[in-house]
This record gives structure tokens, sequence and C-alpha cells, in this order.
């Protein structure tokens, strides 16, 4: 396997999936070092603004099915999380689910894939099998803002909320733009019976 990778490294040399610099790195140190972290709020995390670095590396990773992005973008919330979060004060973590055709079509849950990296690093579970959105909803940053909190209401339900009962949740998702969509989360997870839901984004979206 390492000649195979080799003589592949030959012909398809790495490259950063930013700035497509020859480099072993999925986002090269250069790039790294132009993500800016937003200062925190109560209960809201965000990594960093949508923009730059992060919005071309979010898009590949989403849309040109670069999973091998999950790993670096996730490290990038877990030095977020060393700076500004208590990981002593979470129990496990929730992604933000997608519905189920969503899934399909793209074949994995990016903020599941970001939870996973976080919970390598921390050692506590993601839980996936317990927030689902059963409500097709329109991509939020299609939306006027106004129609933003009406698209996902009612859009999850929870199942096993005796898994919930006091616990405190750390909910991930990739983009903050109005925060309607974690904010709905937060409710019905609330309502099933979590004491707190910290959340946190890889990044928020001021202007879309
Ligand atoms: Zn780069």
């Amino acid at each position: 396997m390492q000649f195979l990778k080799s003589i592949l490294d030959l012909v398809f040399p790495p490259r950063c999936e930013v700035c497509l610099s020859p480099n072993d790195k999925v986002i090269c140190g250069g790039c790294a070092q132009k993500i800016s972290f937003l200062k925190p709020s109560a209960f809201i995390h965000s990594v960093g603004e949508y923009d730059g670095v992060l919005k071309t590396a979010i898009l590949k990773f989403k849309f040109k099915n670069k999973t091998g992005l999950a790993e670096p973008l996730g490290a990038f919330m877990v030095k977020y999380l060393s700076q500004n979060l208590d990981m002593n004060k979470v129990d496990f973590i929730v992604p933000v689910p997608l519905h189920s055709k969503k899934f399909l079509e793209r074949g994995f849950n990016q903020s599941e894939l970001l939870s996973h990296a976080i919970s390598k690093h921390y050692n506590l579970p993601t839980v996936s099998g317990l927030l689902f959105r059963v409500k097709e909803t329109n991509p939020q940053f299609e939306l006027p803002r106004n129609e933003r909190i009406k698209n996902v209401k009612g859009a999850f339900e929870v199942r096993g909320a005796n898994l919930l009962r006091d616990r405190n949740i750390l909910l991930v998702d990739d983009i903050y733009t109005t925060g309607s969509t974690v904010s709905e989360c937060t409710k019905i997870l609330k309502t099933n019976g979590a004491k707190n839901v910290h959340v946190l984004t890889l990044s928020r979206a001021y202007s879309i």
C-alpha cells in the first residue's frame, strides 16, 4: 500500500485542498493561519467567519465530496473548544441531522463527520440516532430571513428521549446563519429533557 501511495503521490502530488499548492496536509499551514477565531457568546460558539479559507474548505467538503477535510476542519473546532469551552461540561455530542433523502443524496452528513473528529479528541461519544430531521427543508441560505424560522419549525424530532434526561449536549453544525436551525434543535432537545445545549458551528455567516 505504501508503494502504491508513493506512485500515486508522484502522479498526483498531494495538494492543499484550499490553495492547491503542493502540500502533504489537506489544509496547508499558510491557509490554516488565515482562519481567525471568533469570540464566543454564552451558548453559541462558531470557530470562524464563513469566508475565505473556511468557506472554500466547507464548500469542497460538502459539495465536492472531499470528506478528507473533516479531519483538519474538526481539528480547528477542537482547537477552538480547547480555548473557549470546558468540555467537562459536555456528556456527548449531537450533530445537526440531515433529512434521510439529503443524506442518501450526499452520502454523508458533514456535521456528523465533524462531530466524529471532536469525539475522537475528547473521547466523548457522538450520538447520531437521537435527533432526526423529519421535514424536508429548503437550504436556509436560499430563504429570506423571516422565512427561515418557519422553514425549520417542526423539522426535527427526538427518538429515545431517555438518553437526554439531564444531559449536557454539544450540538454541532457546519454553518450558523440566522441561528434558526440550531435554536430549533436546542428547543426540541431541551423539551425532551436535555439540561444544557452548547452550540458549536464551524463557521458563522454574516452576509448570506
Ligand atoms: Zn493552502
